[in-house]
């Protein structure tokens, strides 16, 4: 799950971080900025739209005002509004609060990070002179910018590791320890959180010397939404896809992709190799979906419902092998769904495993317009074809 700017500030402000003095304005409120508005010794304020995307800047989100009267007025052009940005898609995210901040005075921006690097297994703390920008672009033409501290998690992110960082950044004098107490807190909130990702972008170098939060991003693993009861109440699902919603509401795995075949399988790693096997056929996948090991029929009737809602799929890939489920149980579901549903995307089923050839009794006897096959390539193949021609039809 993904914070907002102004959730993710508190939480690091919870573990001891300094952010700047804010006010969330869910309204153009002139009186709200008459009481509220932090004080600016610049006498300029930033308000930002508060959107779970990043390259707010680029796209109008982010903008610099110097009184309270221009705060209102661009916390008014803000909210209601939705905002595309180069990370959201075309139709945007929904602007329903903007964050009011003292402007900083920057003088250089810096990136700091800690994430999971998936192929090391280990957190690893991220850090560039060159913040800012997309991270990924200073990776493709500056990798030499890039910084890394890779943490030991027994004994967790060591000073001197932090220390390296900030030479590496080129931070002078008391910079450096400021620095260090930054790192050592930001990778303990990390932890202490379940986090994914905790980005600081721009991590900047104000007037003066200070170094100063101006945005923050924070990413939760979802997994551990129950032992992050507090943050999980608060996530914002106005912000989320709304069929990765109703997924997470009815206990299954869903991940939208922007392919035209879609595919449902029980098990994480059974669907990513159905994935693979889709795009080795030459199709692409429009979703991964993991019904779980122990389903139910009630779940693949879920789960049907979900891929059909998208009106790019053009072929259903089913793929289940029945180690802890029977698939006459799935057979079921599948003609529940189609039941309550209108099936009219040709679906491929491929079934193995406990009870498997009483589950294809049961689709074939159906008279539903079902392609059975027993071997998953062969399955791929035909659920590619199938889209294609499903197109051709269209055309
Ligand atoms: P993002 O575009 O969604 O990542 O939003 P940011 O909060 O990172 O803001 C984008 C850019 O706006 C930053 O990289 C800064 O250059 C600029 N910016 C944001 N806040 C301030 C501020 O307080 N003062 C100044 N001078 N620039 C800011
Ligand atoms: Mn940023």
């Amino acid at each position: 799950m993904n914070l907002h700017e102004y959730q993710a500030k508190s939480l690091l402000s919870e573990v001891g971080i300094d952010v700047p003095p804010n006010l969330l304005l869910k309204q153009a409120s002139a009186k709200q900025v008459a009481t509220a508005l932090p004080s600016s010794e610049t006498g300029r304020w930033v308000v930002k739209a508060q959107v779970h995307s990043g390259a707010r800047g680029k796209a109008g989100g982010v903008r610099l005002v110097a009184s309270g009267d221009e705060v209102v007025e661009a916390a008014d052009a803000l909210i209601g509004t939705r905002l595309v940005t180069g990370q959201t898609g075309p139709a945007g995210l929904p602007v329903d609060a903007v964050l009011v901040e003292p402007a900083a005075k920057i003088e250089h921006e810096y990136y700091l990070a800690v994430t999971v690097d998936r192929a090391l297994q280990r957190v690893v703390m991220i850090a560039s002179p060159q913040g800012g920008m997309d991270i990924e672009a200073v990776a493709a033409s500056h990798p030499e910018a890039i910084f890394r501290a890779v943490v030991n998690p027994t004994v967790g992110l060591a000073a001197y590791q932090a220390r390296d960082l900030a030479f590496a950044l080129g931070l002078e004098g008391p910079q450096v320890k400021a620095f260090v107490g930054l790192a050592l807190k930001l990778y303990r909130a990390f932890v202490e959180r379940d986090a994914a990702l905790i980005e600081i972008n721009p991590l900047a170098r104000v007037e003066g010397g200070d170094l100063a939060v101006v945005d923050a991003k924070v990413s939760l693993d979802d997994n551990a939404g129950y032992r992050q009861a507090d943050w999980w109440q608060q996530r914002d699902v106005a912000q989320e896809d709304p069929a990765e919603r109703k997924a997470i509401d009815h206990g299954l795995n869903y991940v939208s992709l922007d392919g035209n075949i879609a595919c449902m399988v029980n098990g994480a790693g059974l669907a990513m190799a159905t994935m693979d096997l889709i795009q080795h056929a030459g199709g692409m996948p429009a979703n991964f979906l993991d019904v779980g090991g122990g389903t139910s029929a009630a779940k693949v009737t879920e789960a049907f419902k979900l891929i059909l809602e998208n009106p790019r799929v053009e072929a259903i890939l089913v793929n289940i092998f029945g180690g802890i489920v029977r698939c006459d149980l799935i057979a079921e579901g599948i003609l529940e769904a189609a039941r309550e549903v209108a099936l009219d995307v040709p679906t491929v089923v491929r079934l193995a495993g406990t009870n498997a050839e009483q589950g294809r009794r049961m689709l074939a006897e159906s008279g539903l317009a079902l392609t059975a096959e027993d071997d998953l390539a062969a399955a791929a193949g035909r659920a590619v074809e199938l889209a294609n021609k499903s197109r051709e039809a269209a055309r």
